[in-house]
């Protein structure tokens, strides 16, 4: 039978997170739900907003019904994209237009609607480990080819030598996710100023624009008022990928936005291309309940607090008990070097200690741990002790 054998074989590798998260259920049912400390996945553990459900409440009780839940157009409701932009306006000093956002079904399609739109046959896009290993499945999925800048250990900014290497004539584009899903780094103003001053040489040495596609789903899940740099004021080639996922708890409710900066070099040429390959892809508009929830909500954010708190916990006592831990300013996720030499091995013994902890290969970070920390802050406490049992159980 012909088919797409690519597509086949996706479709039949399991991600080991998945794996994980179905071992905890299974463990669950025979030794019951409050023994197993499940730190496989990245769902908010936090309620949405209440306005966020009190808008929605009020949207299905006072619209009229039809218009409600009917198509919009393709790029958003004007409503909800002026709503977008005035946000980002007032929270960043940008004069944005409502015409260069385009909405989405959160940050999976913001990127590969955007990837699709930049990339031509013997394009590079470039990732930087750790990262989020859809980002490989999302580029190779447009043909083009995905180069792993490998992480920079000391701080988990961006290994310069390791990035000015990579770039070359055919990189169309490099993504940066700040805060970082895995290792919870925000980078910093010096290492923006840094890698941006090197692509904008770059682009004038090659004569054409090197894309920047910030993903991100966690910029306002940041703590003790650390500041995440907006890309656009620092590199006019630039293009935003965000979601509200994380920031108002609603992953499953698939929203987000493409906002398409006014400086970047055909901008209008672009922005037709990202609403082609929204259309090609066959996404045909965001849900429209969504979009004229987040119209009104916007600028919120989901309670912090649990985050914070359970960052605090995690942090604190696996560094006491001897764990080498990168500080977490953003994201809910804390990224720590297995104390054992295969990282695989070491969460398949944390299995032991009923901890399931993802082990960072597939980030592109051998011999590093991820714990998404957004659960109860119950089971975090609760947890502690198998920690350290697990740490005095590899020799440590
Ligand atoms: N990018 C990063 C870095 C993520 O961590 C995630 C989800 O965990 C996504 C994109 C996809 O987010 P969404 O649920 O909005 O598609």
């Amino acid at each position: 039978m012909a088919i797409n054998r690519d597509m086949e074989a996706l479709g039949k590798v399991r991600s080991a997170i998945r794996d994980l998260f179905e071992y905890g259920n299974q463990r669950a049912a025979v030794i019951g739900r409050e023994n197993v400390f499940d730190y496989s996945l990245g769902n908010p553990s936090v309620a949405p907003p209440q306005q966020v459900t009190d808008t929605m409440l009020e949207l299905l009780s006072t619209r009229e019904p039809v218009s409600l839940h009917g198509y919009t157009s393709a790029q958003g409701d004007k409503a909800a994209r002026t709503a977008l932009s005035d946000d980002l306006n007032r929270r960043f000093g940008l004069s944005s237009d409502p015409d260069s956002f385009y909405i989405t079904c959160g940050a999976a399609a913001s990127l590969t609607i955007t990837l699709k739109a930049l990339s031509c046959p013997g394009d590079e896009f470039m990732v930087i480990a750790p990262f989020f290993p859809e980002y490989r499945v999302f580029i190779e999925m447009t043909g083009s080819r995905c180069v792993v800048v490998p992480p920079d250990f000391d701080h988990f900014q961006i290994n310069r030598e390791a990035f000015q290497a990579a770039v070359n004539e055919h990189t169309k584009g490099v993504i940066l996710n700040s805060p970082n899903n895995p290792s919870g780094a925000v980078f910093s103003e010096e290492t923006i100023r840094e890698v941006t001053a090197f692509l904008k040489e770059k682009e004038a040495e090659y004569r054409h624009p090197i894309f920047l596609i910030s993903d991100e789903p966690y910029r306002e899940l940041v703590y003790d008022g650390k500041q995440v740099p907006f890309l656009t004021k620092y590199y006019e080639d630039t293009i935003v990928c965000y979601s509200f996922s994380k920031s108002l708890s609603l992953p499953g409710e698939r929203i987000g936005y493409i906002y398409v900066s006014e400086a970047l070099a055909d901008h209008d040429d672009v922005y037709a291309a990202v609403a082609g390959a929204g259309r090609a892809l066959g996404y045909v508009c965001a849900p429209s309940l969504l979009q004229k929830t987040i119209a009104e909500c916007v600028g919120l954010t989901s309670d912090l607090e649990t985050y914070r708190t359970n960052r605090d916990l995690l942090y604190n006592a696996l560094t006491e008990y001897g764990y080498s831990c990168v500080y977490p300013d953003g994201a809910f996720y804390l990224f720590f070097k297995a104390p054992m030499e295969s990282s695989q091995a070491f969460c398949e013994k944390a299995k032991e200690f009923e901890l399931l902890l993802v082990p960072a290969d597939s980030f592109g970070c051998p011999g590093y741990v991820r714990i998404s920390y957004c659960v109860s802050t119950d089971m975090v406490r609760r947890s502690l002790p198998a920690f350290k049992a697990l740490m005095d159980a590899c020799g440590k």
